[in-house]
């Protein structure tokens, strides 16, 4: 167990690339690492030794895959201000490059670049920056106007600074998966994008950085997020149609219900604070069809604030046309939120 080189200047990482083995991986984090990280490091080792990624496969992938070579790993450091707004957690954010460089050594890291902010915009916030799109502007979005373009700009700069062929992210930031795939297949990124599953403390709650901001309380408090996601998918899975009481306008029959049952869970517990809760699409963040689906929902426990979701399949309801498709547009419930 090595401690991997610590890049902190761009021009040492242009001069280490040449000398990484195919397939490069890349784990883009923010550092303060914690199981959920170990997890895309533990998945970024199995894809660089081509165990399972989608280049391994056999697809189009421009990387050396074959089984037994053992690839790169790269990992990036970098808590981004681009996607911080006055007043949020930017110059609190937990910084622990130590005990990051540990866990990466931990988990056969080749390499970890770490820039400070400077190095990665030298002139200050950059002019031309990526604008997420329509998905960009909802859920996250619209509670965090600018967090998207800031997270797709810094992304874009980390895929053309690092050139890996796999790129690996969270399943837990399940609004920022679909923009980062977004992203690639938009501006034909040559790379792929593997996704991990959200890992949660024994509890349930979804291991985040953030964590450490909440007290015992306000952790308490903060159960009634997984708490919310379970309670939607019991009800996905008990196949109930119809929209439970105070469910609102949630798109198909079986949306609503789920929407509702997570909801009712969170408005059980008047000191956490509701952003949104809805079902959604995985890959467009619209409206929910039958099949595959997201709960997503953020919420503030004592100030600090956190997103989760959970996958749910959602079956066939009396509301959706002849064709399968729902037919109602207004999904989110807004005068529920
Ligand atoms: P962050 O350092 O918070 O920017 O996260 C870096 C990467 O780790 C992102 O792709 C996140 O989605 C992923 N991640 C963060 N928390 C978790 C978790 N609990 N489970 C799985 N992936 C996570």
């Amino acid at each position: 167990m090595s401690v991997p080189p610590l890049l902190r200047a761009k021009a040492e990482l242009a001069a280490a690339r040449p000398d990484l083995p195919a397939p490069v991986v890349l784990v883009p984090t923010m550092g303060a690492l914690h199981a959920g990280h170990r997890a895309l490091l533990r998945a970024a080792r199995a894809a660089a030794a081509g165990g399972k990624s989608d280049a391994a496969a056999g697809g189009p992938g421009k990387s050396d895959t074959a089984a037994g070579s053992s690839g790169s790993v790269l990992v990036t450091i970098f808590v981004n201000p681009l996607q911080f707004r006055p007043g949020e957690d930017l110059d609190r954010y937990p910084r622990t490059l130590e005990a990051d460089l540990a866990m990466c050594a931990e988990e056969g890291v080749t390499a970890v670049f770490a820039p400070p902010a400077a190095e990665m915009y030298p002139g200050g916030a950059p002019e031309v920056t990526v604008d997420p799109g329509p998905i960009g502007r909802i859920f996250e979005g619209e509670f965090r106007p600018g967090f998207f373009d800031g997270v797709l700009t810094v992304v874009l700069k980390l895929f053309h600074l690092t050139r890996p062929d796999v790129a690996v992210f969270g399943q837990k930031d399940a609004q920022q998966l679909a923009l980062v795939r977004r992203l690639v297949s938009d501006t034909d990124l040559d790379l792929v994008i593997e996704s991990v599953p959200t890992v949660r403390d024994p509890d349930g709650l979804a291991t985040s950085s953030r964590n450490r901001y909440l007290s015992p309380a306000d952790r308490a408090l903060a159960l009634t997020l997984p708490r919310a996601l379970r309670a939607g998918q019991a009800r996905a899975a008990a196949g109930d149609g119809q929209s439970g009481p105070g469910g609102g306008p949630g798109g198909s029959g079986a949306a609503a219900a789920v929407r509702a049952a997570a909801l009712e869970v969170l408005r059980a517990e008047p000191a956490l604070g509701v952003d949104y809760v809805a079902v959604v699409d995985p890959h467009t963040f619209g409206p929910a069809e039958p099949g595959p689906a997201l709960i997503v929902a953020a919420v503030t426990a004592g100030g600090t604030r956190l997103i989760d979701n959970a996958p749910v399949v959602l079956p066939p309801d009396e509301r959706t046309g002849p064709d399968g498709r729902n037919t109602e547009k207004d999904f989110r419930g807004a005068a529920d939120h």
